[in-house]
């Protein structure tokens, strides 16, 4: 790195140089001054210090005392020769390093030269004073005046920045050296181009503070000329001076005149002026002092400059930076005093901030992780849910410009080992528009999650508690007004219908409320089986058909003959028609209500319209939300609870299907749902043999169904022929939409996507597919002549093929997908065990096959590859322990998630640390319950099983 010093030493002979020369021109060269020995000096002490070292001062004024004894040089000589080399010194840095590496010397070199100067006019001084005693000449003496005028200006304008003070007194004390009574500063104002009077002697108006203008402009008058060519002058006679400009009052009464320029380094300030009413006053002495007095002054105002520069600046950037330090550590703070937690990761996933509260939440590990890539600290999460946020992380981190406008973000829930804590991400931009990173926030909702829970238990306690009641409330109602104890009174008989109406609308509310309970809780199960939707709604019309006709209100119903059968809960299809059909009826006052069933393309459509109230359009989003009921005196006529809305929506979208409406006030509203058909040529449905079999969920009991995304027709048909040669339904979309649509509304097994679609990218497609809750599960195949596999499985699709595709290979894959997942090995010895295990797993839509002992599973399980080994741990031979090890030792094997169980467990929750440790997935106790089985096959296998 370059020093000042090595920066000095590779220049030190260019500087000598310029310096000698720029001495031999001043008037006094040659008069045997060491000049060399004087650089010699200088030099050691350059680089070190402003300050000057001991050691150098002493030769300095060694020097100076033999210069002015020995050598008989003159004092101002001396001097000079300091300030010269700062010039020099200066004016080469400039020239050789154009303000690059060196910003801070000049001004450092220039400091340490102006002590210098200072020692030397002070050495100088002291010297004189003796040789003067000594020698008592008058040119000694006048000049150690001088000296001592040099040395105080010198002085004093290196401890002054306050220009003014420093030129009135540089004024001052020049005019005394030389004995003449006035003089002034002018400096140049370089926007209107004239020299403006700064400071004045022998005067007796005061100037104003911003300064007197004056008729001198560059070149103009004997102070413009001196300003123009930066040369003093000294001046006889003024009179007799072609360039003096008389002063225009004619009082001016100037004869001698000395002018001259405040140069520093390259800028040119303005002039100084001495004047005395006597021609021929001044000498050469004279002169020179003032030159250099002028010089010193040119130095003061250059450094006033530079300081009011340097502060103003320095001044902003502090106050720039304490604005900065405020706001950031306001911003720490705030983020440290906040209750949710906060990470932030920089473009590339590194974390760079973690606040207090996101330790907390998430565990004090995450202190140290400052610095490292997010996935690993994910890592320590569990499984399912890390993978749910690294996914969430890159698919943002991938496309983050997706992100921007949307102000909902990544959101997902994280189950941690005793806490549930809600996460959301979002993409953070400069205002540039540049990705810098993620912040993730974190919530503890823990609490809320167990409220939630609990609260769903009380609800579903107190409604069950509430029907007891209730049964007798209404059962002895109706027996008094069957008459079962006699006629009742009018009156009694009108009391009695009251209590009567009441407890079936509070039968009602609790049956409701007892639905969302059991809905959310995740305890209603559908019974699907297909069915015909026309008997579902002719049935709701039958048991309706007697309240229209009360109110005088028309019902029509458009129902087609052969409608495609729909898969679903004939009960709960017939609450939700029922539902429709009785709002409809309750908030129409006059005149008719329409049922519509039409068919779509895989789907059926059902509208239910009147000519009723209306809702207005604030309300529409609302009244599916529970217990909403709108603002109209109708709605309060009729009664209700408000939650009838929102059970409906909940079971049509159980059934895959969805629902919305459409209202205008005072006209009419319709409401209108669809559901998903079954395939179309599957309408002959095969009678179930046995009550057991039509109970079976429909999940994974009929053939897989695949969706396949490809809009050229010849493809399509291709596809169609050899799927469903090997025994899979085909469903078909041909634009990106459609396939979104169908993959909401049939959610089949699996999706093949082709690439280059009519109206969308297949990548965002497979994007939003993977986006979508519903649809986020169905594994997807891509079929492409685009060769992109790093999008493919960066978006989530499980496999890529190119085509032209063969058949093989496609069957292969897709089986791979659909049927491996879903094939379930049951490793048991006892016969009624795997017999009954098979039956229930078969019941939920899995293939099964079982082993009876380690050495079959072992083989079965490299053979078959199945999806799921449910293994019994006492088994003859080789028990289930044995068999656990070695199917994880066994690379063709060690994939395949296990289910341990065991009917012996002394201590289950040693035993199952022991099974997790040596591999297992899960540990089951026996007697577990199917439900239990089934959740934790689901929960293994990712799932949707198929
Ligand atoms: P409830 O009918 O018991 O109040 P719902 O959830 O079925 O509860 O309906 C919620 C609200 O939506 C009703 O209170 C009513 O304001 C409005 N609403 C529902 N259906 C209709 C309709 N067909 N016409 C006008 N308003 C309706």
């Amino acid at each position: 790195m370059t020093t000042l010093r090595t920066w000095f030493e590779s220049n030190r002979s260019s500087l000598k140089t310029r310096w000698l020369k720029a001495m031999g021109r001043t008037p006094s060269a040659g008069l045997g001054c060491d000049w060399p020995g004087l650089f010699e000096i200088m030099e050691a002490g350059i680089g070190c210090d402003a300050a000057i070292p001991t050691g150098v001062a002493a030769a300095v004024r060694a020097w100076v005392i033999a210069e002015l004894s020995v050598r008989q040089g003159s004092p101002s000589d001396a001097l000079a020769a300091i300030f010269l080399l700062r010039t020099t010194f200066t004016d080469l840095f400039r020239e050789v390093e154009e303000g690059s590496v060196v910003t801070g010397w000049p001004a450092h070199v220039a400091a340490y030269l102006d002590r210098m100067a200072i020692l030397v006019a002070e050495t100088l001084v002291d010297t004189a004073e003796q040789t003067v005693t000594d020698r008592l000449t008058e040119t000694l003496k006048l000049e150690r005046d001088q000296l001592e005028a040099l040395y105080t200006i010198t002085r004093e304008i290196s401890a002054s920045l306050d220009l003014t003070l420093v030129m009135d007194r540089t004024l001052r004390i020049v005019s005394k050296a030389v004995g003449a009574s006035h003089g002034s500063i002018m400096l140049m104002d370089q926007e209107k181009g004239v020299l403006v009077l700064r400071a004045v002697l022998g005067r007796d108006r005061m100037l104003p503070v911003e300064g007197e203008p004056t008729r001198f402009k560059l070149g103009k008058g004997l102070a413009g000329w001196v300003y123009e060519h930066r040369q003093a002058l000294l001046i006889e006679d003024v009179t007799k001076d072609s360039r003096w400009m008389k002063s225009k009052r004619g009082n001016d009464r100037t004869r001698s005149l000395i002018i001259a320029p405040l140069i520093v380094d390259l800028d040119n300030y303005g002039v100084m002026t001495i004047s005395e009413e006597q021609p021929g006053f001044f000498t050469e002495e004279h002169l020179r002092l003032v030159d250099t007095a002028a010089g010193q002054v040119a130095r003061a105002i250059s450094n006033a400059q530079l300081y009011s520069y340097v502060s103003q600046t320095a001044q902003k950037l502090g106050e720039s930076l304490r604005r900065e330090q405020d706001e950031a550590s306001k911003s720490q703070a705030i983020l440290q005093s906040i209750a949710d937690g906060v990470v932030v990761t920089d473009a590339h996933g590194r974390i760079i901030l973690v606040n207090s509260a996101a330790e907390r939440i998430l565990g004090t590990r995450w202190r140290s992780m400052l610095g490292q890539d997010v996935r690993n600290v994910f890592a320590i999460l569990e499984r399912g849910e890390r993978e749910e946020m690294l996914k969430a992380m890159e698919a943002l981190a991938a496309n983050p410009a997706a992100y921007r406008d949307s102000p909902t973000i990544i959101q997902s829930k994280l189950a941690m080992e005793q806490t549930t804590v809600s996460a959301h991400m979002a993409p953070v931009f400069t205002s540039g528009g540049q990705f810098v990173g993620i912040v993730s926030i974190f919530r503890d909702i823990t609490r809320e999650v167990q409220a939630d829970i609990a609260k769903t238990e009380f609800v579903s306690t107190v409604s069950h508690e509430l029907r007891t009641p209730l049964t007798s409330i209404k059962g002895y109602t109706d027996l008094l007004m069957a008459g079962a104890v006699g006629p009742l009174m009018e009156d009694q008989a009108r009391f009695v219908n009251i209590i009567h109406n009441n407890a079936n609308r509070l039968t009602a509310l609790i049956n409701d409320l007892l639905d969302i309970s059991r809905i959310e809780s995740g305890r209603v199960k559908l019974a699907f089986r297909p069915l015909q939707i026309r008997d579902v709604v002719q049935n709701v019309v039958e048991s309706q058909r007697a309240q229209f006709e009360a109110k005088g209100l028309v019902l029509e119903v458009e129902l087609p003959e052969d409608l495609p059968l729909v898969q679903g809960d004939p009960e709960r299809l017939a609450q939700v028609m029922d539902n429709l059909v009785s709002n409809a009826c309750r908030y129409t006052p006059e005149g008719k209500v329409t049922i519509t069933v039409s068919q779509m393309q895989g789907a059926l459509r059902m509208d239910v319209s009147d000519t009723g109230i209306g809702i207005p359009a604030a309300d529409q989003s609302k009244i599916w939300d529970r217990f909403f009921r709108a603002d109209h005196p109708l709605v309060e006529e009729v009664g209700g609870t408000g939650l009838g809305l929102s059970i409906v929506k909940m079971f049509v979208e159980m059934h895959g299907g969805r629902i919305w409406m459409d209202s205008e006030i005072g006209k009419g509203s319709t409401f209108t749902f669809i559901l998903p058909t079954m395939e179309a040529q599957g309408s002959v449905i095969p009678k179930p043999e046995s009550e057991e079999i039509e109970a079976v969920s429909w999940v994974g009991a009929g053939r897989k169904t695949v969706l396949v995304v490809e809009d050229e027709p010849d493809i399509v048909a291709l596809l169609r022929y050899q799927l469903e040669a090997h025994g899979y339904r085909v469903i078909t979309a041909m634009l990106g939409d459609e396939a979104l649509y169908k993959a909401n509304a049939e959610r089949p097994d699996m999706i093949t996507l082709d690439i280059l679609l009519p109206d969308r990218d297949g990548f965002d497609v497979l994007r939003e597919l993977k986006g979508n809750p519903c649809t986020a599960e169905i594994p997807v195949l891509i079929l492409s002549i685009v060769q992109d596999e790093e999008s493919g499985f960066r978006l989530g699709a499980v496999d890529y093929l190119t085509k032209p595709i063969e058949e093989r290979q496609l069957i292969e894959s897709i089986r791979a997908i659909l049927d491996h997942k879903s094939r379930v090995l049951i490793a048991e010895d006892n016969p009624e065990t795997a017999s009954l295990l098979s039956q229930m797993l078969e019941h939920y839509g899995f293939l099964t096959m079982v082993a009876v002992d380690g050495y079959e599973t072992l083989a079965t399980a490299r053979r078959e590859k199945p999806g799921l080994i449910l293994l019994d741990l006492r088994m003859p031979g080789m028990d289930g322990y044995e068999a656990l090890v070695r199917l994880k030792q066994d690379a063709e094997t060690r994939d395949i998630p296990i289910i341990a169980m065991s009917a012996h467990a002394a201590d289950y929750r040693s035993e199952r640390e022991k099974l997790l440790s040596l591999g297992a997935v899960e540990f089951l106790s026996k007697p577990f319950t199917v439900e239990q089985l089934v959740v934790e096959l689901e929960r293994v296998m990712g799932g949707s099983h198929g």
